[in-house]
């Protein structure tokens, strides 16, 4: 345990720890192996979790066979496939403190100065975003919940407006089947997710056309928020994507704002990906708009180079957590005058993941962060135009708002693109990620790494066209 007689083992082992984990960033040359479930599953099902090895070196050394090996390292500069970032070092160095000390950030008596460092970057984030003086909001573990709880908030709103104006008594589970929710086609799947889980139904999110660039059309939004009235249905939440998942584009933000205002609909921004631009030098104008939003996701872990999981949800008015609030006499009884994170928090028992935050905004500073995000969207702009100039290539999409990249290989069909995929990740070559657009197959870079150049992307790309015309050769020889 660690404890007050445990300090010299502590030191020992955190710093075993970082020397062999050092060692490792020092030497992979590759951002995966490209195992197998089938190659790496034996070994860890055959592990007798009843029986203890002799010694913490030994289980290190188990594991570092068992996933160190084989883990995929999001720091290569190969590595172009998800939303993975690399970590900021003050981050990583305060991930160590918050689990040493392992605050909970739910009530004030768990946490102290946690809990006030915490609401010292939501107010900060809000702030950034422009919400206004009444804006609050909590940390979460991820876009995924936060996007549920500001559909929540929105959820209930609703509901407490129709049973205010109903004429005869009604219950709040009654409203629900009548309640829609709006997004593009493009935003994330955690909005259909929160609508199921928030017992909204399955039809519950009516999708909104997009532009040829991946951006709802506002107009749109208007007249499916007016074709659901007209039908006795409750618009209750427009949500706008600043950075979809797939094409970094970004809804128009401020005439969105403007229809749901119209409406006195629920205006919710998912800016998971995109948050980073809040502290953009050259780009935070991509976000006009984002100041007039009820809820707004952001993910530290993406755009602002934080560990896993560090992420928010802010909104307008603090007076809307209140659907999230609940009393417990052993926790934060009603007569309580602490500040309490439990009060706004879907979660309990949570990590001060805003430390880590903190020590990265105290050490590099916001603009440093920013010109980081900046740079991957430079690179982004880059990589497009090697691939439009290349006739190996088409691209698959226009050049991204953020930091993504789409393209297909010449003539190949989609078997040849998945295939290809695979066998450079499995070679070591890179990594790259796949999406749908239009119906077939593109290949995605997804850039999230300030270090990496074009010149770290061409070989990648030589590979992908070397398997690609391989497998392509392969397929008329068989056909
Ligand atoms: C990544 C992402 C999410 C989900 O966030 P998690 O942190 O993975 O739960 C939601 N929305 C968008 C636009 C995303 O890119």
């Amino acid at each position: 345990m660690l404890g007050r007689d445990s300090a010299d083992a502590y030191q020992a082992l955190v710093s075993q720890v970082s020397q062999s984990i050092s060692e490792r960033f020092a030497t992979v040359d590759r951002p995966w192996t490209g195992i197998t479930p089938g190659e790496l599953g034996p070994a860890v099902a055959a592990v007798d979790l009843d029986r203890p090895l002799p010694s913490f070196s030994d289980a290190f050394d188990e594991i570092g066979d068992l996933y160190l090996r084989d883990a995929v390292w999001f720091h290569h500069p190969t590595y172009l496939a998800h939303l993975n970032c690399p970590v900021a070092l003050p981050a990583v160095a305060a991930e160590t403190v918050l689990a040493s000390v392992n605050t909970s950030v739910d009530t004030w008596d768990q946490s102290a100065g946690g809990t006030l460092i915490e609401q010292r970057l939501i107010a900060w984030t809000c702030e950034r975003i422009g919400l206004g003086p009444d804006a609050d909001g909590v940390f979460t573990s991820g876009g995924t919940q936060s996007n549920l709880h500001a559909l929540l908030l929105a959820r209930d709103e609703a509901v407490e407006q129709v049973l205010k104006n109903s004429e005869e008594p009604m219950r709040g589970v009654e409203v629900l089947p009548r309640l829609r929710l709006f997004a593009s086609p493009h935003s994330h799947f955690s909005v259909v997710k929160a609508a199921r889980l928030l017992g909204l139904g399955e039809d519950a999110v009516i999708t909104v056309p997009a532009d040829d660039r991946f951006r709802m059309n506002p107009a749109a939004l208007d007249a499916a928020i007016e074709t659901c009235r007209a039908a006795g249905l409750v618009p209750a939440g427009a949500v706008a994507t600043a950075g979809t998942t797939d094409f970094g584009s970004i809804d128009p933000l401020d005439s969105i704002a403007e229809v749901c205002a119209a409406h006195r609909v629920w205006f919710h921004v998912d800016a998971a990906y995109g948050c980073g631009l809040l502290v953009s030098p050259d780009r935070r104008e991509l976000l006009w708009g984002i100041e007039h939003a009820d809820s707004v996701t952001v993910d530290f872990h993406k755009s602002f180079f934080q560990p896993v999981s560090s992420s928010a949800v802010l909104v307008r008015d603090r007076a809307s957590l209140r659907h999230v609030t609940h009393h417990a006499d052993y926790l934060n009884p009603v007569e309580a005058l602490s500040p309490n994170q439990v009060d706004k928090s879907l979660q309990t028992t949570r990590r001060l993941d805003a430390l880590k935050l903190w020590m990265t905004l105290r050490t590099l500073g916001p603009a440093q962060i920013g010109t980081m995000f900046d740079r991957a969207c430079e690179l982004a702009g880059e990589a497009w135009e090697y691939l439009d100039a290349d006739p190996r290539f088409e691209t698959a999409a226009p050049v991204s708002q953020l930091s993504t990249v789409l393209f297909r290989l010449a003539g190949a069909d989609d078997d040849v693109h998945r295939a290809a995929r695979e066998a450079i990740a499995a070679a070591g070559e890179g990594m790259v990620a796949s999406t749908r657009v239009e119906g077939r197959i593109a290949l995605k870079l997804t850039l999230l790494n300030p270090e990496t150049t074009l010149g770290d992307i061409v070989p990648v790309l030589d590979a992908l066209a070397r398997h690609g015309a391989r497998l392509q050769q392969i397929g008329k020889e068989s056909a």
